[in-house]
């Protein structure tokens, strides 16, 4: 009999392997596997052939012996069957040239109910659930932007799940940068451009993940530019994720231009808060029991990133099934060594400023608070000023009384100076890049 465990760490895994490897990759070699019956101490997968099981064994050895248990004499409790119905021996084909609109592949993890608000993302959220309920209807284009792991791909995807359940006659697709890329190579190949074209132009809604990835990417550019528009001049809904926002992507203006037509919406890191609520959310899908003490302290070492919140509770998830017990300090402390190595933020004070300024520049903290107008002194002084005013969230007013009764205006004008002096200055962009390092650690 088939164990709900066994196919728990195959889609374990899945989900892992997925935001590693390209669609393409996914869909032509990991898609095909399936978990079959069989015993209870190993896990049994079914391949169209011996090349998938190849595939698989050689590129995600590794990844697969974090997910799956490891037998007596080393070697992963697996076994390939290779499928019955099998065609004959051969690579798999690459994926048809116009991709069937029923081939939408969502993470079936990635939707609305999983998702969890705080005030970081609230408002992207909103204007998802916004664009799936009336696709077309508000903003178009939407832009998400922000930093890896905080959300953009899942919240892509629950509009996209949204709209299979509600607008079931609406054409959807869902692409990464890559496998549209991708797809024009194979579909010049086959000399079915027209093809690729007319399906595109046919959509009602095209989620488009990642665009950063078509920057220096001329032809496929115009390609995606066209698409773009054809579809957006009748009204069909296009929603686009990023890792900076339009106008800092090298591309062309008139793509940048037409991105910020419609909403550009940022997700930021997740508050302590929201950093609890999901740990606790990813623990309660994994079926462990993380006490809130706990997920607090995994929370305040944690901080960046929700993909390496989720990685904690997926090891601490596969620790606990493999040990039967409960997640305690200590299982924590076992399992999450270096995941935790990050200690939380430093809150960052004039002092600690003045203090790396100081070993920086080998100059006394008196001298940098003082009023001394030599060349050196007057420019750490100003360095330690643009610090300030670029990581502490105080006052200005505030800030320049801690450097010993200055204004305000003496710390902007030290600010713009030194931003100033940063287009030119090397040594000194390498300096402030060191001190911001340390003091952010
Ligand atoms: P990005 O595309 O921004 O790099 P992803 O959408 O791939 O990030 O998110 C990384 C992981 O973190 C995913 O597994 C996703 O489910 C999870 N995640 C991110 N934000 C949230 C959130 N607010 N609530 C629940 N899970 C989240
Ligand atoms: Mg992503």
């Amino acid at each position: 009999m088939l164990t709900k465990h066994q196919e728990d760490l195959w889609s374990d895994f899945l989900a892992h392997i997925e935001e590693r490897c390209s669609a393409a990759e996914f869909q032509n070699w990991i898609d095909p596997i399936r978990v079959a019956e069989g015993s209870s101490d190993e896990l049994v997968l079914t391949v169209p052939n011996i090349f998938v099981q190849e595939y698989l064994l050689q590129n995600y050895k590794k990844e697969l012996s974090g997910f799956i248990p490891v037998k007596t004499n080393g070697e992963l409790a697996l076994r390939f069957v290779i499928s019955a119905e099998d065609k004959p021996l051969s690579p798999p084909l690459p994926t048809e040239a116009a991709p069937p609109p029923d081939t939408l592949k969502l993470n079936p993890h990635y939707t609305f109910d999983n998702f969890i608000e705080g005030p970081s993302n609230q408002f992207v959220k909103s204007a998802t659930l916004g664009i799936a309920a009336h696709p077309g209807k508000s903003y178009n284009p939407l832009f998400i932007h922000g930093g890896v792991g905080l959300g953009k791909t899942h919240l892509l995807h629950a509009i996209g799940h949204y709209v299979k359940h509600h607008h079931r006659k609406l054409k959807i697709h869902c692409i990464t940068t890559e496998g549209f890329i991708n797809e024009i190579v194979d579909n010049l190949k086959g000399k079915s451009m027209d093809r690729m074209k007319r399906f595109y132009r046919s959509l009602d809604i095209l989620l488009v993940d990642d665009i950063q990835f078509l920057q220096n990417r001329l032809n496929f550019e115009d390609e995606f530019c066209n698409t773009f528009e054809s579809l957006i001049n009748q009204n069909k809904q296009i929603v686009i994720t990023s890792d900076k926002p339009p106008s800092q992507l090298k591309l062309s203006e008139r793509l940048i231009a037409r991105m910020e037509w419609g909403l550009v919406a940022h997700v930021s890191t997740p508050d302590l808060e929201t950093r609890v609520a999901i740990l606790q959310h990813k623990a309660e899908l994994r079926g462990i029991r993380l006490p809130p003490k706990i997920a607090l302290f995994i929370a305040e070492h944690i901080f960046n990133n929700v993909r390496q919140l989720e990685g904690a509770v997926n090891r601490l998830s596969a620790y606990a099934r493999l040990i039967g017990k409960d997640v305690t300090e200590e299982v924590v402390e076992n399992t999450l060594g270096e995941l935790l190595q990050h200690n939380p933020k430093k809150s960052i004070s004039v002092d600690n400023i003045l203090r790396c300024v100081s070993t920086l520049s080998e100059i006394s903290i008196s001298e940098l608070r003082g009023t001394s107008r030599t060349k050196k002194v007057a420019l750490y002084r100003q360095v330690a000023m643009y610090l300030a005013k670029e990581l502490m969230t105080d006052s200005l007013v505030k800030l320049a009384s801690a450097f010993g009764g200055k204004t305000h205006s003496t710390l902007l004008h030290a600010w713009r100076k030194i931003n100033q002096q940063l287009q030119k200055d090397e040594t000194l962009r390498r300096q402030i890049e060191i001190a911001r390092h340390n003091l952010e650690e």
